[in-house]
């Protein structure tokens, strides 16, 4: 870190000089530039290399949630595949948790107006990292609340001993006005500190309503967050659909469940982020990062979720292959091991690489799903979008001519790296469909669009190589 001090001024200054910003502040990239760029774009547009590889992440190798053999597989299969295109791959190890789901079910037991011998199907899942109940399941009463404090107000007396339901819908205006994101992050919330909040009060288990934009009755998985000083109790998402008929139910009497949730936390295994370079010709110890994550959750095949993004990364380095280019500073691709149930690729890339922090000019991942490209966001100075700038141009004929500024850190396994100061980007795309399929069971193939994923890769690329090539780094 000794030379950070004395290279900031000189950034400052050459940025200046060789950006040449004209009157109107306009970066402008050199014929040669633009040229490359052009024919990225068009290659991406033209190939199916991306798609090939992520129909072979999720047909032949399937769910890679960490610790699977299936999350083993696609490790060795990145891998080779990049070694195939001439790239310098190294598996930078690391140590993943390994829950395995088990046995999911439930059903009302009693509740108001029932058929004699008759129960109520409930369509459940585990949440991901969530504890057991006993093999023969927990029978007990359901509490529904649709927010911590109402959870708070109901207090022990009303909460011990019972299962809590917490019935808070996903805000489907706000995702189809564009912002599924947020919509996400709003009912997210639930997911992962529920179960605690239930615990502290005495609960036995603890369930969500599935976080999700679709209603095809299906539950949605992802992780919950345990307290280190609550006891783990049980933990699932239940379909929006079942959410909604225990909450009726419960509004006329009495709603007892039997869930069943038979998981298991087995011992960390070695796994291993993958990282593969084209050198740079001209500064190689600065790296350019392109990577979605490779593990993925178990109930679907991990298209969207994000079989898409590595994809993309590897469309990335296989275009500029496939072109004969040569990068000035060096394109790395990762992908990253463990972004579902703990972060640990991304946590442990940023540790290992710390010394060199300067050098990694920019981190790009793609964790969004495929949907239509509209261009990228940028978690960087001003000063630093502006010289991407230019890019917007040239995607806008696809669509893809947004270039927006995001005031947090973009996307999770590329977090720790921004958060210690190296610019981030994500390619922007339509996120409407997205949370339809997120961490389900119909998370597969199908719902990436051959096209789509095409422009995605575009930008991403696009991306990369301005950074890789522009005469001067992204200032931070
Ligand atoms: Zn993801």
């Amino acid at each position: 870190m000794k030379k950070t001090t004395a290279l900031l001024p000189l950034l400052f200054l050459s940025l200046r000089a060789s950006a040449q910003p004209a009157a109107d502040k306009t970066v402008r990239y050199s014929p040669p530039l633009t040229e490359e760029l052009t024919r990225l774009r068009e290659a991406a547009l033209a190939s199916d290399y991306g798609y090939r590889r992520l129909a072979h992440l999720s047909h032949n190798i399937g769910p890679r949630l960490s610790g699977s053999p299936q999350a083993a597989k696609a490790v060795e299969y990145v891998a080779a595949e990049m070694r195939a295109l001439g790239a310098e791959v190294s598996l930078e190890r690391l140590m993943v948790p390994h829950w395995v789901r088990g046995a999911e079910t439930a059903e009302l037991v009693e509740y108001a107006g029932q058929a004699a011998g008759s129960t109520q199907k409930i369509l459940v899942t585990a949440l991901g990292g969530s504890a057991a109940t006993q093999a023969d399941g927990l029978t007990a009463e359901v509490a529904v609340v649709c927010s911590m404090d109402e959870l708070r107000k109901l207090g022990k007396g009303k909460i011990q001993g019972k299962i809590v339901l917490f019935d808070v819908k996903f805000d489907k205006s706000m995702a189809e006005a564009g912002y599924s994101g947020d919509a996400y992050h709003q009912a997210v919330f639930y997911r992962a500190a529920g179960a605690s909040a239930a615990a502290r009060l005495g609960a036995a288990a603890s369930l969500v309503r599935s976080v999700g934009s679709a209603d095809f009755r299906l539950p949605h998985t992802g992780a919950v967050n345990y307290s280190s000083e609550t006891a783990r109790i049980p933990a699932g998402a239940v379909a929006a659909e079942d959410a909604e008929m225990i909450s009726d139910l419960a509004s006329q009497g009495p709603v007892k469940m039997r869930l069943v949730l038979t998981p298991q936390t087995l011992p960390d295994v070695a796994s291993a982020n993958v990282v593969a370079d084209l050198r740079g010709t001209e500064h190689p110890e600065q790296i350019v990062l392109v990577s979605g994550h490779l593990d993925s959750w178990d109930l679907g095949t991990g298209s969207i979720d994000d079989g898409a993004g590595v994809a993309m990364a590897m469309q990335t380095l296989q275009l500029i292959k496939r072109l004969g280019l040569k990068p000035k500073r060096t394109v790395r691709l990762v992908a990253w091991m463990n972004e579902e149930n703990g972060n640990r690729g991304g946590e442990t890339y940023a540790r290992d690489h710390n010394d060199g922090l300067m050098n990694q000019i920019l981190a790009i991942e793609s964790d969004n799903g495929a949907g239509h490209a509209l261009g990228f966001m940028a978690h960087m100075k001003p000063e630093a979008l502006a010289m991407l700038k230019p890019l917007s141009e040239l995607l806008a004929p696809i669509g893809a001519g947004i270039a927006k500024h995001s005031e947090e850190p973009v996307e999770v396994d590329i977090t720790p790296l921004q958060e210690l100061g190296v610019p981030g980007a994500m390619p922007l795309n339509d996120r409407r469909a997205y949370f339809h399929y997120h961490h389900t069971a119909a998370d597969t193939l199908d719902k990436v669009v051959p096209r789509e994923l095409q422009e995605n890769s575009a930008v991403m690329s696009t991306l990369a190589w301005a950074a890789a090539n522009l005469p001067d780094v992204l200032p931070r």
